[in-house]
């Protein structure tokens, strides 16, 4: 079992669509991503542990919010909770050398860990912040996508003032713990446009405007 093995399985069910997001998956090793001591599971679509209680996503959810976040190449893209670095890498191989991701990561112990793991992976187009991303962040503002991996209770007006005109954010809104749903917000004509597109279980958000 090895990564394309992994790429295979999300391409026959019908997850990965895009030519962009099998490239993506295809390039980059999820085993970078993974501690030690999970290496055998590396290749497995199911969410994985990392350090401080917080977890991997899983690539289905990866490669859903791959798909439905429409990134393009060139695009600057905010991502709040880094975590191992593996979804970030995932995006950054969509925008290309040209575009780039900005990662805001609350915990030190895992920033240190994701830039690692995304240095190994040979990424150089991740630039991973330390702080609470609960409010976006603005020093680099504005972008052209933004999406959360951790669940808060709902997407506030501070990271929306972030983004593009025409630009997506996919939220997961709902309770620290239990389903939460996975919500693609699109500004339009200065008008905002929200859909639910699945439900999802992903760790709280936690911060000033977080739990
Ligand atoms: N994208 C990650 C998934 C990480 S899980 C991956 O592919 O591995 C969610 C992450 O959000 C955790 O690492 C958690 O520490 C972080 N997090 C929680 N609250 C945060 C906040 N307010 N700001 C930034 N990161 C936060």
């Amino acid at each position: 079992m090895g990564n394309d093995d992994l790429v295979k399985g999300l391409i026959r069910s019908g997850l990965i669509r895009s030519d962009a997001v099998k490239m993506a998956f295809s390039s980059v090793d999820r085993r970078y991503f993974v501690p030690p001591e999970q290496k055998k599971d590396a290749y497995l679509d199911t969410p994985l542990p990392t350090m401080d209680g917080q977890t991997i996503s899983a690539p289905h959810m990866v490669a859903i919010m791959a798909e439905e976040l429409r990134v393009e190449s060139g695009m600057k893209v905010l991502e709040i909770g880094t975590g191992s670095g593996y979804h970030a890498a995932i995006v950054s191989r969509i925008v290309g050398p040209e575009g780039r991701v900005v990662s805001v990561e609350r915990v030190p112990s895992l920033v240190e860990w994701g830039r690692a793991n995304l240095r190994r992976a040979g990424i150089e187009n991740v630039m991973v912040i330390k702080g609470d991303g609960s409010k976006g962040y603005h020093l680099e503002a504005p972008y052209d996508r933004i999406y959360y991996t951790a669940g808060s209770p709902d997407v506030p007006e501070t990271v929306r003032g972030q983004l593009n005109e025409d630009g997506i954010i996919l939220g997961v809104v709902g309770p620290a713990r239990g389903t939460q749903r996975l919500v693609r917000y699109t500004k339009k004509g200065g008008r905002w446009e929200e859909r639910t597109l699945t439900y999802c279980v992903f760790v709280p958000l936690i911060g000033e405007l977080g739990y």
